[in-house]
């Protein structure tokens, strides 16, 4: 029979999850469905429960849902209990084990698809919500200095607070950054869906540097401003969104999918 998997969010139909897993499940040989389903925003626990009863194996989750998500779990996974939201949920055995795989993702598409080697590095994170809280963990056990700033101030201390005494996680607010410079600039805001900029000042980008977007599918201010300011390398977030996607597969169906070749369909 069929396994059925689902991506579960509001909005949801831009998603492009429904066609990355049904390449995955063409190359690997799956037997499987995977769809996008809109959950009303006062309907997420209920979906779930009518997916679980309708024999679903699992499911992705997308905004606004990550944290309720971790909420509902009856298990999680270290990256999970480490960022507070869930990507990933497996249905097995009357459980709903939770698995964040969003800071993976990012760092294999930083690490092997971009060649960009992370150990030492000094990075500036820019926003404070679930995009960021999901790759702060990784990032930090990478070996990453990290300076996350944010409009609302208070919410990057509160993450940063996370890992008082480490002596490499500070929150800044962005009048703080004047003069400081970076090895690699990962822009997590949502600023790029309203065409605008974080309040960056010049000449933060390190010889070598690399700009990260989380943002894909269009060219973003962020990603214009790092041409211009001579950011080395500049990425969009497709690549992690792909990355992100083969480690729920494999989460899964124990199978790893070749990210390579659906990248490059998708890029395309
Ligand atoms: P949230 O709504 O949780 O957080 C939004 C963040 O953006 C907040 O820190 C907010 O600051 C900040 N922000 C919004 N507008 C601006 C602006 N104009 N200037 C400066 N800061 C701004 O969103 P998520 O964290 O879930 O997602 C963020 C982005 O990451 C989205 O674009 C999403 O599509 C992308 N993403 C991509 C993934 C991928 O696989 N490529 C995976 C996950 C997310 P404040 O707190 O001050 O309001």
């Amino acid at each position: 029979m069929t396994d059925k998997y689902a991506v579960i969010g509001n909005p949801v139909s831009h998603s492009k999850s429904p066609l990355i897993h049904s390449l995955f499940a063409q190359q690997t040989g799956q037997d499987m469905s995977y769809e996008a389903i809109e959950a009303p925003l006062d309907g997420f626990a209920a979906t779930i429960e009518r997916l679980r009863a309708e024999g679903y194996k699992g499911c992705n989750v997308t905004v606004p849902f990550k944290f309720e998500a971790y909420q509902l779990c009856t298990r999680l996974g270290d990256r999970a209990r480490d960022a507070k939201a869930a990507n990933t949920l497996i249905f097995r055995d009357g459980e709903i084990l939770g698995a964040n795989t969003d800071g993976a993702g990012l760092l294999a598409d930083i690490e092997k698809n971009l060649g960009f080697k992370l150990m030492w590095k000094d990075a500036l994170l820019l926003g404070a919500g679930g995009a960021a809280a999901g790759v702060l963990w990784p990032l930090f056990n990478a070996g990453v200095g990290i300076v996350i700033a944010n409009r609302t101030i208070e919410k990057a201390q509160l993450l940063a607070d996370e890992f008082k005494g480490s002596g490499t996680v500070y929150a800044r607010r962005y009048d703080e950054l004047a003069g400081k410079q970076f090895d690699l600039v990962i822009n997590a805001t949502s600023s790029g869906l309203k065409d605008e900029l974080p309040p960056l000042p010049d000449g933060i980008f390190k010889p070598g540097a690399l700009a990260y977007d989380m943002m894909y599918g269009r060219e973003t201010p962020f990603l214009r401003y790092a041409r211009e300011q001579g950011a080395t390398a500049i990425s969009d977030g497709l690549g992690m969104l792909v990355e992100q996607a083969a480690e729920a597969f494999y989460l899964w169906r124990n199978v790893r999918p070749d990210t390579k070749p659906v990248l490059e369909k998708l890029r395309a």
